[in-house]
């Protein structure tokens, strides 16, 4: 029977044995980054002791809220997801890529800034970070204009995933197909059990590590219990999209009222471009130094809700917010899919979550397609 579990051979890497997971990586010259607790939210953070991880920290998530709660449980990686993804470590909020300087001959000069990053192992990614990190290298790595900055920091990116038994409310990584198992995409794969985790290498880098590590056999009845908390994990999710061509439906109902009713409550705050781990629309700004002699050109991650983001040619092109929130849905939902071959959405739930006013893409696009028209 399939449990839902990777089909790499398993081993299973005692809970007080874990310590020798980060050690290892270290040793092979990560640096490490891993779940904590930080400003009442689990954020990725530098990781060098066991100690620091969240035990049986649970979050409980709902439209327009996030809160910790703490539990007796032994496990470390029991709730569903942070703000962060992995976004932030391969396409940072800002970052300088080219600089220009005046010579003392007048000419002008450019430079570009090129940082070599060291390589970086996360533990605790989760299957719908591996889908947007997929996305992204389809945008980054594998699109018109391969990205140099991004190339780089993916090279030497190590990924340790573990499966999602804990799933909030506001996830649907079911319905997108993108969770909550990982399948592909990582170097090691964790499942949680209370004494400790069933683990699978996806790489030959991963199984590198995995064969310095103080594994034992894993039993059947570990096998089990992981593919029936998976098996749990998946039912409990309640929210999904809609089924059909969201592209075609989106774009046949750009009048459709719900637009109208959306605007009424958004704020065009950006949060759910920001938490999203696969919005990478970004602006390229010059700061020239004081003296005018040196600049440097950055690039700052934006967000289709401003209105300076679609301001084209002297004016606006999307000058209220029912034209933004409608731009950031029918481009994630459907326009993507002619883009990139499927939806820029993998469940998450973070814009769910994160969102002041709890506006909810899920039932946004469930109203539309509910008495929507469509060829
Ligand atoms: S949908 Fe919510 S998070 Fe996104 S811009 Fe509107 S108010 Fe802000
Ligand atoms: S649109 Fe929302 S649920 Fe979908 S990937 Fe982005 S943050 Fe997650």
């Amino acid at each position: 029977m399939d449990d839902g579990l990777s089909q790499q051979p398993r081993y299973f890497l005692p809970r007080q044995s874990f310590q020798s997971l980060i050690d290892q990586l270290t040793l092979q010259g990560f640096g490490c980054v891993g779940p904590v607790v930080r400003d009442a939210a689990i954020v990725f953070d530098q990781l060098r002791s066991v100690s620091e991880l969240p035990q049986g920290t649970r979050d409980r998530q709902e439209p327009g809220y996030y809160r910790l709660e703490n539990s007796e449980s032994p496990r470390w990686f029991s709730w569903a997801n942070g703000p962060q993804a992995l976004k932030p470590y391969l396409f940072p909020s800002r970052e300088v890529l080219w600089e220009g300087s005046v010579d003392e001959d007048g000419s002008l000069s450019f430079k570009e800034r090129i940082t070599e990053p060291q390589p970086l192992a996360v533990l605790g990614v989760r299957a719908c970070d591996l889908a947007a990190l997929a996305i992204h290298d389809a945008h980054f790595l594998n699109g018109p204009s391969p990205d140099a900055h991004y190339a780089r920091r993916r090279e030497q990116l190590f990924l340790v995933a573990v499966h999602c038994s804990h799933p909030a409310s506001t996830c649907f990584c079911v319905s997108t197909g993108d969770g909550p198992a990982p399948t592909c995409g990582y170097d090691m794969a964790l499942a949680e059990l209370d004494e400790g985790f069933i683990i699978d290498a996806g790489s030959e880098r991963g199984k590198r590590i995995l064969d310095q590590l103080p594994l034992v056999e894993v039993s059947a009845e570990q096998l089990d219990q992981a593919g029936r908390e998976l098996d749990a994990a998946q039912k409990a999710q309640t929210r999904e999209l809609p089924d059909g061509p969201l592209n075609r439906i989106l774009f046949q109902n750009l009048d459709h009222p719900r637009w109208d009713d959306v605007a009424e409550r958004c704020l065009a705050c950006g949060n759910c471009t920001s938490v999203c781990p696969t919005c990478f629309c970004a602006s390229e700004n010059d700061v020239p130094s004081l003296d005018g002699l040196t600049s440097e050109h950055s690039r700052e991650w934006s967000s289709c809700f401003t209105e300076g983001h679609s301001f084209i040619s002297g004016q606006a092109i999307r000058p209220d917010i029912r034209t933004r929130y409608r731009q950031w849905l029918t481009h994630k939902l459907g326009s993507w899919i002619d883009q990139y071959g499927r939806s820029g959405c993998v469940g998450c739930g973070r814009c769910i979550a994160w969102c002041p006013v709890g506006i909810d893409l899920t039932e946004e696009v469930g109203a539309i397609c509910k008495d929507a028209s469509h060829d």
